[in-house]
């Protein structure tokens, strides 16, 4: 099975109608993809990842059902919470890296941070979370690809990691993230998923008590289908919903 290319062209969804028929489309090739590989459909939850689409167009996909939408600048997110702060129920995760002096941010809004990438960064959160008095669904960020661009522990470095996390007890710690390797082969895709998949089996009996590793989050839009079969419990989708972004992806990841 083949990716789709990076630059495939997604149509631009504009209207309640439009995302509610990507988001069908997107459910129905997650609940198939699941099948295949002998799974349950609702094993996978369809993270819509909204970076780059304006807070206004935002309210069109609140309309068409999504409650929980996910970016990678934290500065984005925060400016789309404030705006759409009328909207009852809307959450938000936050997917990309970031700096241990934003954490406060995160703290105050995101109902999920998926980058877990340093020690620092889980003290910062916990510290402004306590104050808060509130919690944060949190996942480890892994770089699967070797990429020197990719954020994300070394995976020989997640089991020490996992063992420290029960200090930060506003944290609840619920699985590993990975962006695969950029490419249109799935044979090259593939292992990095399946590195995941592997490392998160590995490490789940180990884990400490109350560390849950129960969550795979990997797979977007050029490639979710494929890490469906290899495991995952959560796939973050922008563009297959929202439309192609005008930026390639080289842009959020520099390097790529
Ligand atoms: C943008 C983004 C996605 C979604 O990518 P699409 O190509 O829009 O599906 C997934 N994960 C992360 C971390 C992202 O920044």
């Amino acid at each position: 099975m083949a990716t789709q290319p990076a630059h495939q062209q997604y149509a631009p969804a504009e209207s309640v109608e439009a995302l509610q028929r990507n988001l069908a489309q997107v459910q129905q090739r997650i609940a198939d993809a699941a099948r295949r590989a002998g799974r349950e459909p609702d094993s996978v939850r369809l993270l819509p990842v909204s970076k780059t689409v304006p807070a206004e167009r935002l309210r069109l996909a609140y309309d068409a059902g999504m409650r929980l939408l996910g970016e990678n600048k934290v500065q984005e997110a925060h400016g789309k919470w404030q705006t759409l702060d009328d909207l009852d129920g809307l959450e938000w995760s936050v997917i990309g890296h970031l700096q241990t002096n934003k954490a406060r941010f995160v703290a105050q809004f995101a109902s999920e941070f998926q980058a877990l990438d340093s020690l620092r960064l889980a003290a910062a959160l916990d510290r402004r979370l306590q104050q808060l008095g509130r919690s944060l669904d949190v996942y480890v960020q892994v770089n699967t690809s070797g990429e020197q661009s990719k954020y994300g522990l070394a995976p020989e470095d997640v089991a020490a990691f996992i063992q420290e996390l029960p200090a930060f007890s506003a944290l609840r710690v619920r699985g590993l993230m990975t962006l695969a390797l950029f490419s249109s082969e799935a044979e090259r895709v593939r292992p990095c998923f399946q590195l995941l998949r592997g490392l998160r089996d590995q490490l789940r009996d180990s884990a400490p008590a109350g560390i849950e590793l129960n969550e795979l989050s990997m797979g977007m839009s050029g490639d979710f289908e494929l890490a469906i079969e290899e495991g995952a419990t959560v796939v973050r989708v922008g563009q297959a919903i929202f439309g192609s972004r005008e930026q390639p992806d080289s842009y959020y990841w520099p390097g790529t």
